[in-house]
């Protein structure tokens, strides 16, 4: 184990509890235990659009028996002159939308001084990945005293993950899921921009007791290829998925966000269905955690 993973809190071996047998923390959102037997589906529209798009959307996710529906108010966006999310209004949308469905909501937050006012909405605070390393907002995050899923950077370490995992710790936030996004492929166009990193579930899940995620939808950028990267995210030991759905009341076109990872709500259903008989198997590989992680 590397020296910084070892001096973690957020580590096996400070977290007495969870070491032996390896269990891990059930991370509660919304009521929904995340990191127990049975995976967890997060999913809903990459960006909140209207509050119709959202309800749309959330009614897929709550036909197919999920619980927590995803969504950005605010949204990181390469360029400055692309949507950035409707902001505030996105999270009254949130809101009412969640009170219409009775799902959870899991929204991101990107600024510091927002953390606040998105905690009021938001059952589970989502950094995304290009904030991994964002420390003022993992401080800020880890005060909010609400569960936080922590995205991996598209380019972190796993030394680098679990260190802003630990500045959300420090603060007080041990309600911590890790969730890998893929990370960033040299042919740079939508739908080849990430490739799921399976191998890095099972070292996280080892070197930590927090729930690890997949973010299918990220990671491959396309919704042809999102149902196969979901399985093979929770065969890899995954505790959950966090997928983006194509409101079925949208054309994809429409989308001003993401228009082509949303995955139908048949292949939604179809996911689901695998996942709620599917029981986390335990973290693959032999237990060394990823040789050379020393930074
Ligand atoms: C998202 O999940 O809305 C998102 C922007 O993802 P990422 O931070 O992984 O790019
Ligand atoms: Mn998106």
């Amino acid at each position: 184990m590397s020296g910084v993973l070892s001096e973690l809190t957020i580590t096996r071996s400070n977290w007495l509890e969870y070491r032996d047998p390896e269990t891990t923390r059930e991370v509660v959102v919304a009521g929904v235990p995340i990191g127990g037997v049975h995976p967890v589906v997060i999913a809903g529209p990459c960006a909140v659009e209207s509050y119709e798009q959202t309800l749309s959307a959330a009614r897929a996710v709550a036909a197919a028996g999920g619980r927590l529906l995803r969504g950005g108010a605010f949204k990181p966006r390469t360029s400055p002159y692309s949507f950035q999310g409707l902001g505030s209004e996105g999270l009254e949308i949130l809101r009412a939308v969640s009170r219409e469905t009775g799902l959870g909501v899991v929204t991101e937050v990107q600024d510091p001084r927002l953390v606040e006012r998105v905690a009021e909405t938001a059952d589970m605070l989502q950094v995304g990945s290009r904030s991994m390393q964002n420390f003022p907002l993992l401080v800020e995050a880890g005060r909010a005293g609400r569960p936080i899923l922590l995205k991996r950077g598209f380019s972190a370490t796993l030394d680098e993950w679990l260190c802003a995992a630990e500045y959300l710790a420090r603060e007080g936030c041990l309600d911590i899921v890790l969730c890998e996004r893929g990370v960033r492929r040299s042919a740079y166009w939508n739908e080849a921009r990430s490739e799921l990193d399976l191998d890095v579930i099972g070292p996280a899940r080892r070197a930590t007791p927090l729930p690890v995620i997949g973010d299918p939808s990220h990671a491959t950028g396309d919704w042809r290829r999102v149902e196969a990267a979901s399985l093979e995210a929770l065969r890899a030991g995954a505790h959950g998925l966090l997928i983006e759905v194509l409101p079925p009341s949208m054309e994809r076109a429409d989308l001003r966000c993401d228009p082509l990872q949303g995955v139908s709500a048949d292949t939604l259903q179809r996911i689901m269905d695998f996942a709620r008989d599917f029981r986390v198997p335990e973290p693959r590989g032999d237990g060394a955690i990823a040789a050379g992680a020393d930074s």
